[in-house]
Formats: structure tokens, C-alpha cells, sequence
């Protein structure tokens, strides 16, 4: 047919784009610019420990995206249980939150205290809930907000909990307050149940998320496609109807069609010749939450027995730890000793992301020992692993910039952006993966439109493998971003 796409990273939008459309005989040259595939969702390997950046959960509603897995992994795809507490003040919390156990845990004299600022609350409730301070605050009173949900949101998102919108927590923790709780505990969880449960277990790779890519990168490479590592791309050579190539690694790459999943910031500043000034302005208005994580090896086992912990202790700057082995047992490897993930939300340039990886290593170590999980003389070595751009930020300006972005596409038909940092949306791998898939169909002529997959169930054609109920679990499993007061959060499609 002529056909010969040209995409833009290997991560899991990127890897699955390829391999659909090698399915679909279409060939294509994939330009990575890092040493390793799997972008945000790769297995970092030191001195034969595995570290996934954040945990890697492998949950999907779409049965299309969960075949793709079973194929490529076989039975190195493992079906894990899930734990993950909150720890505070040296003591494991249910997640969610159980009122009998926090309140055994918190002590009589704390317990007492927060039952009386809940009374409160209920009595003289914030008039205006405008702000998750005051929604939370209504619902829990004063003190059990400040122990269990402001210090972990702010670490999180960089943001004062008076300055997130409250239309956050009424989606994301719907039906969840104190007289729910209790009447949970108490088993009055009359019609339709108590909220939203957890998923309890979840399907991992041995070796990682990184797993899955690295064997999908193979298979592609054995089908004849291209997998060309450390090609960053410099340049995106475009005229009025259509993109011409892209250079990549100082060489020139042309094709038919392009995707692109590199972070659309990026991609606008590789345009070349530069794009009018106003696409060229919006470059400006994406802007990334980033994220850090420091692995330790600390010598013995049974530290804690969750996949990971929230850290909700205000004077440390950790905010989560991963526990990999209890992820999957060969992260580790056979040796008697624990691999924890510490992780730091930050943003580029700030103190935590400049600090040398040594003293990043000592500060972890540091703060280890002072919630009381580890002693630092029980760490046996350490690694910095740093990752920009880890959240796409939903603040007033993005809206702007994709509108100005998705005008500015009319005028080169052949180029697709897809993806997290693509398109700048807060998702998780199934739909980076569907939305290569969808790109990938398109280059044979479907008409899916990636910006808005909830919406396309409707013009899903014969035979494309997804149902309309799949698409809208999908979107109603991805994660929510917090908007300022004033916007509302955004969820994918929204
Ligand atoms: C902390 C954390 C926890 C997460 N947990 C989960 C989870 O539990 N479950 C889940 O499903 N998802 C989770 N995710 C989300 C998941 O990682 C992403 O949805 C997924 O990796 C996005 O894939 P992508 O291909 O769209 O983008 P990316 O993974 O960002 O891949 C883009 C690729 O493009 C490359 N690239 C960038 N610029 C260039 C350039 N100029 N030239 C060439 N290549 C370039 C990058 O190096 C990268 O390899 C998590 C993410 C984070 C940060």
C-alpha cells in the first residue's frame, strides 16, 4: 500500500501503535531517545534489582488491552494481591480508611480529640465547600483531615489542599464520610452498599512493567519493524498538508504517517520550520508535575508486607515506598534482602530534584529510619532515579494550549499525537495503549477521533475488537488530577 509510519517513543502508546499496525501490514520505524523502551512504565534494572518508578497496577476494563498482555507475557504475567496502608505516627492504617482501627491506632486521648472536632464540624459546618479543605473538613472534622488527608495530597500534587477544588473529592472519594464510615463498620450499609471498594488484586510482569515492553519490542523487531534506541528526535519537518519526516540522532526518517508520544510541549518546539506564534506560544502553557524515587537495598526481609505504604507524616518529604519484592518476588532476586522504592513528588529544578544522588541517597536513608520503617545502617546501597514530566498538569492554561495544538493538526493530517504526555492526559497504560491502537486504525482509514475515545463508542465500526461499555470502563478507571478552585478536575475526555 505505499504505507510507512514514523513514531515518536517507545513507550506503551507508542510500542502498541507498532504492533498493530505491523498487524495490520502496515511497517513502521520506532524513535526512541532513551537507552530502553517502556517510557514512564520501564523496568529500571541496577546491579540486578528491578525498580518500577511508582508501581506499576495492570488493571484495564478493556479485554483487547488485557489480551495484548496475556499474549506478549504468557505466564510470566502473575495475578497479585493488593495491600498498600497508610502509615502514620508509626503505626499501619487500614486504606480506606476503617473508623474502629484508626481510632484504636490514633489512642484514646487522639481518638477523643478527633471525635470531638468531627462533632464539631457536624455542628458548625464550612459554609462554603468550595475547596477540599472545607469538603473534607465537613465530612471528617478537623483533625482526622489533617492526620489522614492533607499532608499526602499536598506532598503529592505540590498544592495547598485550600487551593485544590472540591469537585476532586466528589468524584474521586463519592459517598465516602465519616457517618458512611461508621455505618460501614456497624454493617448499616443499607441500599446500593458502602463506596467504591478497591481493587483487591492485580496482574504484574515478574520483571516489572519494563517486562512487557521489552518483550513487545522484541517480538516487533523479530516481525522486521524498526526499534531505533537513543534517537531523540530534534526536528519534526512539516509543510501545509502534511508532515514530510522527522530527524532523529542526526538522521532523517520519512514516512507516510507520523504519531508522536513525546510530551506535545516538545513536540511543538521540534516543529520545523517553527509553527505560527500562536501554536508557538502554548508551548508555554504545559507545564509537568515531576517525580523521584530512590532505591534501597536494605539488608533482611519483612520490613512490611504491603505492595507500597502512604507516608502521611508531615516532617518527612517522602511520600510513598514501594516494597518491589512483594510486587513480584523476582525484583528482587533469591538474596535475603528488601528493595524499597522511596518516593519524592517534585518538581524539575526544585531543592529535591538538584540534590546530588548520593545526598538523595542519605537523605531516603535518613528519613527511612525516622518514621521508624528501616534503620539506615541496614542499607546496603542506593540509587537516585529521577523522572521529569511523570504528571501532566491540568491547570487554567492546557486547555488553551491543546485547542491552539488541535487547530494547528488540520493543517498536517498525517501527524497523530497519542499518549499521556502526547496529549497531555492524566492516564494510565490501557489508554495510552487503545489510543495507539486507534491511531494505528486510522492510518487504514478508520476515522477514531484519540481526543475523545469515550465519545467514539458510538462509531466503533464491525469487528474492532472493543465494545462501547469497554471504552466508558476505561474512562471511568483512569485517574482524576485535582484542578484549582475554580476549574473543575478534569477527567480524560472531560
Ligand atoms: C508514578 C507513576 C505511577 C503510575 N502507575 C500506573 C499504574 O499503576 N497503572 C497504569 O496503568 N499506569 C500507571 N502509570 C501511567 C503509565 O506510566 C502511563 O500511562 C504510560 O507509561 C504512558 O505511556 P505513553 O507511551 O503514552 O508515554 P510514555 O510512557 O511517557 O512514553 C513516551 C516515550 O517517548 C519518549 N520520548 C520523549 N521525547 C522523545 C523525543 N524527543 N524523541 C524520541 N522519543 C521521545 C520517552 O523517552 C518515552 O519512552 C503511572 C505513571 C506514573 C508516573
Amino acid at each position: 500500500m505505499g504505507k510507512r509510519a514514523v513514531i515518536i517513543g517507545a513507550g506503551p502508546g507508542g510500542l502498541t501503535a507498532a504492533r498493530e499496525l505491523h498487524q495490520l501490514g502496515v511497517p513502521s520505524t520506532l524513535l526512541e531517545k532513551e537507552s530502553q523502551v517502556g517510557g514512564l512504565a520501564k523496568t529500571v534494572r541496577r546491579e540486578g534489582y528491578h525498580f518500577d518508578l511508582g508501581g506499576h497496577r495492570f488493571f484495564t476494563k478493556v479485554k483487547l488491552i488485557e489480551r495484548i498482555w496475556h499474549e506478549t507475557l504468557g505466564d510470566a504475567l502473575l495475578t497479585r494481591p493488593r495491600l498498600s496502608r497508610i502509615f502514620y505516627n508509626k503505626h499501619f492504617f487500614h486504606y480506606p480508611l476503617r473508623p474502629a482501627d484508626a481510632l484504636r491506632k490514633l489512642g484514646i486521648w487522639e481518638a477523643g480529640q478527633c471525635m470531638t472536632s468531627f462533632a464539631a464540624a457536624k455542628v458548625f459546618p464550612q459554609r462554603r465547600e468550595e475547596d477540599l479543605e472545607s469538603w473534607l473538613i465537613n465530612r471528617f472534622g478537623e483533625r482526622l483531615y489533617r492526620t489522614f488527608f492533607k499532608t499526602y495530597t499536598e506532598k503529592v500534587w505540590g498544592i495547598p489542599c485550600d487551593q485544590i477544588s472540591a469537585d476532586w473529592a466528589g468524584q474521586r472519594i463519592k459517598g465516602l464520610d465519616m457517618i458512611t464510615l461508621l455505618r460501614n463498620a456497624l454493617g448499616l450499609t443499607g441500599k446500593g452498599g458502602g463506596p467504591k471498594t478497591l481493587i483487591d488484586q492485580f496482574l504484574y510482569p515478574r520483571f516489572g512493567p519494563g517486562m512487557l515492553w521489552e518483550r513487545m519490542t522484541e517480538q516487533l523487531e523479530a516481525a522486521g519493524s524498526e526499534v531505533k534506541l537513543e534517537h531523540p528526535v530534534e526536528a519534526i519537518r512539516w509543510q501545509r498538508g502534511g508532515v514530510t519526516s522527522v530527524v532523529a540522532g542526526g538522521k532523517t526518517y520519512a514516512g507516510t504517517h507520523f504519531l508522536s508520544t513525546m510530551p506535545v510541549k516538545e513536540l511543538i518546539e521540534a516543529l520545523d520550520p517553527a509553527p505560527p506564534a500562536e501554536v508557538r506560544e502554548a508551548a508555554r502553557f504545559f507545564s509537568y508535575r515531576d517525580f523521584l524515587t530512590v532505591g534501597l537495598v536494605l539488608d533482611g526481609r519483612d520490613f512490611f508486607p504491603d505492595n507500597w505504604i502512604y507516608i502521611h507524616e508531615p516532617e518527612v518529604k517522602v511520600g510513598r515506598i514501594q516494597n518491589f519484592g512483594n510486587w513480584s518476588a523476582d525484583m528482587v532476586g533469591r538474596r535475603n534482602v528488601t528493595c524499597l522504592g522511596m518516593e519524592y513528588f517534585c518538581f524539575e529544578g526544585d531543592g529535591l530534584w538538584s540534590m546530588p544522588d548520593a545526598d538523595l541517597v542519605n537523605f531516603a536513608k535518613q528519613e527511612l529510619e525516622k518514621i521508624g520503617l528501616g534503620r539506615a545502617d541496614k542499607v546496603i546501597k542506593g540509587w537516585a532515579i529521577r523522572v521529569p514530566k511523570a504528571y501532566p498538569v491540568y491547570d487554567g492554561q492546557y486547555q488553551e494550549g491543546l485547542r491552539r495544538v488541535r487547530a494547528f493538526l488540520e493543517q498536517v493530517p498525517n501527524l497523530q499525537l497519542l499518549g499521556r504526555n502526547g496529549m497531555h492526559r492524566y492516564n494510565n497504560m490501557d489508554h495510552s495503549m487503545l489510543t495507539g491502537i486507534l491511531a494505528a486504525r486510522n492510518i487504514l482509514g478508520s476515522r477514531y477521533d484519540l481526543w475523545k475515545v469515550n465519545a467514539d463508542a458510538e462509531y466503533l465500526e464491525e469487528g474492532a475488537d472493543i465494545s462501547a461499555e469497554e471504552l466508558h470502563g476505561l474512562e471511568q478507571t483512569q485517574p482524576l488530577v485535582p484542578g484549582r478552585v475554580s476549574t473543575a478536575p478534569a477527567r480524560l475526555g472531560a
